[in-house]
């Protein structure tokens, strides 16, 4: 998961890393009020998922909260790259005497941790990667080591950062490090860290003005607090649905539903479905649901409810092998799941076909044979099965 740059400012707040004062506004008139709050010039940011803000416009220093309102007017709603500016940020300036670059990220590849920097801070670091790699540190981390004093001196002296400037910025690179393992991040990017000049407290200082954290999800359970940092409004609003019941979904651009029990089941009829397609005008896979080891008739219901909700579908395949849920079970779950569905008031109107093979499958045809649901065409194969799903999506 990405965060937003204020998202990630607060992240490096929490954990010591020297950042100015910020806040988040969604309208001019929010933005006035967290400009008079903060107090003197600020910088008003736009909030996108995306880089390279500065240059498309996205990043401007107002010097009165009236300038900040009038220039949050100007940023919000602008278009970034395809990404639509709902929010600014507010932040305290910092007059810039040098911007560098720094980063930890999981590098996959070599199965370790990475640190990179640069003294070449401010612009695009691909660019610098292409243009003087010399210019850019790569310096693996150990993961049970860690960025200790040791590995935060090895970095800066690779990246040839001022000698008067290396203990600043090692005990800023060890901070970031601390945001990077204590929140299970992939990625925490600073991009400029910065020298700040002119006087008062805040001159001389090393300090973040920019921040891109990547969380893991897969060690979302270890942080409560990481749920509310999701973007609901970037969600689609099934599959939030789908993750609400504990459902696997994916939205996909074709036609026919797909519901089946097991990650592996799924991907293959994905495939015979697309196939099958091509010989019915290349229709495709509208979306696929896995309903995992269960079908009940509360987890189908879910699920039909789910695929049906989705305008782009025509027809639906369930496909279910029975193992550990014999096919009786399923019948009963997908005769329990129109039950459910009908007595609500959403009866369904589009085709499903329904595959049932492996454990009880004789019971399980019979079941749905006796329940005797129009909507409802059993074919023996998946290859059947899936031909004639495509079939009845190309009418
Ligand atoms: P990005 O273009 O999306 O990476 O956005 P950044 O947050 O990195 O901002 C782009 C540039 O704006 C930075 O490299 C800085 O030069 C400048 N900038 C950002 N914040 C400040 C600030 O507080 N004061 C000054 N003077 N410049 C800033
Ligand atoms: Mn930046």
């Amino acid at each position: 998961m990405d965060l937003f740059e204020y998202q990630a400012r607060d992240l490096f707040a929490k954990h010591g890393v020297p950042v100015l004062g910020g806040m988040v506004a969604a309208t001019p008139a929010e933005a006035r009020a967290a400009a008079e709050k903060l107090g003197g010039r600020v910088v008003v940011k736009a909030q996108v998922k995306v880089g390279g803000r500065g240059k498309a416009g996205g990043v401007k220093l107002a010097e009165t909260a009236d300038e900040a309102e009038t220039l949050a007017g100007q940023i919000l709603g602008m278009d970034i790259k395809g990404h639509t500016v709902h929010k600014v940020m507010l932040a305290q300036t910092a007059d810039i005497a040098d911007e560098f670059y720094c980063s930890f990220l999981l590098d996959r590849t070599n199965r370790t941790f990475l640190a990179m920097a640069t003294t070449q801070g401010g612009m695009d670091v691909e660019q610098v990667a292409e243009e003087t790699p010399e210019l850019l540190a790569k310096i693996p981390v150990d993961a049970n080591v860690g960025c200790d004093a040791a590995k935060a001196a090895e970095i800066v002296a690779a990246a040839g950062f001022p000698a008067e400037l290396a203990a600043d910025i090692e005990a800023v690179l060890q901070k970031l490090w601390t945001v990077f393992r204590e929140e299970d991040a992939t990625l925490v990017e600073v991009n400029p860290l910065v020298l700040t000049q002119g006087d008062g407290a805040t001159a001389g200082v090393i300090m973040a003005l920019d921040g891109k954290v990547s969380l893991d999800e897969n060690a979302g359970f270890r942080h409560a607090d990481h749920a509310e940092l999701e973007d609901k409004s970037a969600v689609d609003p099934l599959e939030q649905k789908a993750k609400e019941k504990g459902l696997n979904y994916v939205k996909l651009d074709g036609e026919i539903g797909i519901i089946g029990n097991g990650a592996g089941l799924v991907m293959s009829t994905l495939d015979v479905v697309a196939y099958a397609g091509e010989a019915h005008g290349g229709v495709k896979p509208a979306n696929f649901l896995d309903i995992g080891g269960g079908a009940s008739a509360e987890v189908m219901a879910n699920g039909l409810d789910i695929i049906l909700g989705d305008p782009a579908v025509r027809s639906v395949f369930v496909n279910v092998f029975g193992g550990i849920t014999s096919c009786d079970a399923v019948a009963n779950g997908i005769v329990g799941a129109i039950k459910v569905l009908t007595d609500r008031g959403e009866a369904i109107t589009k085709p499903l076909v329904v595959r049932l093979d492996g454990n009880n499958a004789v019971e399980g045809r019979r079941i749905l044979n006796e329940a005797n649901l129009s909507v409802v065409e059993m074919v023996d194969t998946m290859d059947g099965a899936a031909a004639r799903v495509a079939e009845l999506a190309a009418r």
